[in-house]
């Protein structure tokens, strides 16, 4: 499966958690001003402004989330924030004289990290979290930590273990996608012939049109309808009769282009729409007709009527109906011929 409709995915099933922990950590990042206070024992206005900068970034998030979708941008995005919580809190640390509790803070940070690693694909997880290791080395000659050394040493088990946990989530996420996608499929095809059921028009459709952007490309619709199809069950049983319906859906589908949809429209009956017919529609129909008609089964000869109604561009429900008259039609004029809809 195609890996960005993946992460996008699991971006969008993810996103609530995702965009929760932001507002998380930004007002985290704001509350870090009171453990100052208490640093200092008193309300002092030094680290105000790094506490609240964070407010910045997290705006520019909010706007984004409410105008993208992407994980493209989210992600990234997401992970820029945190970093930048990270930052603010290196330049708030700057201004502290005791910074025994700066390990802490970090252990904190790294499971921020954890919770968007959660939304993000895993590559990009396991290097935008590894990037911790380099802000506070960067920020280490500056501020001078106290417990360097432990930061690293709690902090890269720690990096690992949501690394494993990032691997979990990627697969966990893989194996229900892709029950989804067979679920979905399931719901859109006919168990027994492999085309299309029903449930296909309503993606196809916007309002009552047929197709939502068909714009200058010519539609049609044709049914056909197995002739004499009770006569084969009542004669050979039904499980050679639904071996008939398997082989005409094959001999119809060989002549179809990938284009053209095939859709059961229920027992015997099926729906084409011919979006692009090879030069005429009745030919393009009587091509499909003809070549159940030469196809070898089991029962003897099978044939099929049709009946083609072209699309109009209004109530897609009128073109059926009339595909279906011109169907009833060739059925009366003696079967296996198409007819085309005229009024
Ligand atoms: P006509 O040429 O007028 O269409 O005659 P017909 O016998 O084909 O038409 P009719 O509608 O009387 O019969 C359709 C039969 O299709 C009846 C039904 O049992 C059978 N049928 C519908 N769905 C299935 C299926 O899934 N498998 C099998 N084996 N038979 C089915
Ligand atoms: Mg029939
Ligand atoms: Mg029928």
């Amino acid at each position: 499966m195609n890996k960005n409709k993946y992460y996008q995915s699991k971006f969008e099933y993810y996103r609530t958690i995702n965009t929760c922990m932001i507002i998380a950590i930004s007002i985290l990042s704001i509350g870090y001003y009171l453990s100052d206070c208490y640093l200092f024992g008193r309300f002092e206005l030094t680290t105000l402004i790094p506490r609240f900068s964070i407010l910045l970034p997290f705006t520019i998030f909010m706007i984004l989330n409410h105008k993208t979708n992407s994980f493209r941008i989210m992600v990234p995005m997401s992970y820029f924030v945190a970093h930048c919580v990270m930052w603010c809190t290196i330049w708030a640390c700057y201004f502290l004289d005791d910074l025994r509790f700066a390990c802490v803070g970090f252990i904190i940070i790294n499971f921020i990290f954890l919770v968007l690693g959660i939304a993000a694909p895993l590559k990009l997880a396991f290097i935008a979290h590894g990037l911790l290791f380099l802000d506070i080395s960067i920020a280490e000659p500056f501020i001078h930590y106290p417990d360097f050394a432990m930061m690293f040493l709690l902090g890269i088990p720690l990096y690992m273990g949501i690394f494993i946990f990032d691997v979990i989530i990627e697969k966990t996420y893989r194996d229900q996608m892709d029950m989804k996608l067979k679920l979905e499929d399931h719901l859109r095809h006919d168990v027994l012939t492999g085309a299309y059921n029903r449930n296909i028009i309503s993606s196809l459709t916007d309002e009552k049109h047929l197709f939502k952007n068909t714009a200058n490309t010519p539609i049609a619709i044709a049914i056909y309808d197995l002739d004499k199809f009770k006569l084969i069950n009542d004669t050979y049983g039904h499980t050679a009769g639904d071996d008939v319906l398997i082989g005409v859906t094959n001999a119809v589908r060989s002549i179809l282009h990938p284009n053209e949809l095939l859709i059961r429209w229920g027992g015997e009956e099926f729906v084409v729409i011919m979006k692009e017919s090879y030069g005429n529609f009745i030919e393009h129909a009587d091509a499909f007709r003809k070549a159940v008609e030469n196809t070898k089964f089991a029962v003897g000869k099978v044939t099929i009527s049709v009946g083609v109604a072209v699309y109009d561009g209004g109530d897609y429900q009128k073109t059926i109906q009339n595909a279906d008259t011109a169907l009833y039609e060739a059925k009366n004029n003696g079967r296996n011929q198409v007819v085309m809809y005229n009024d």
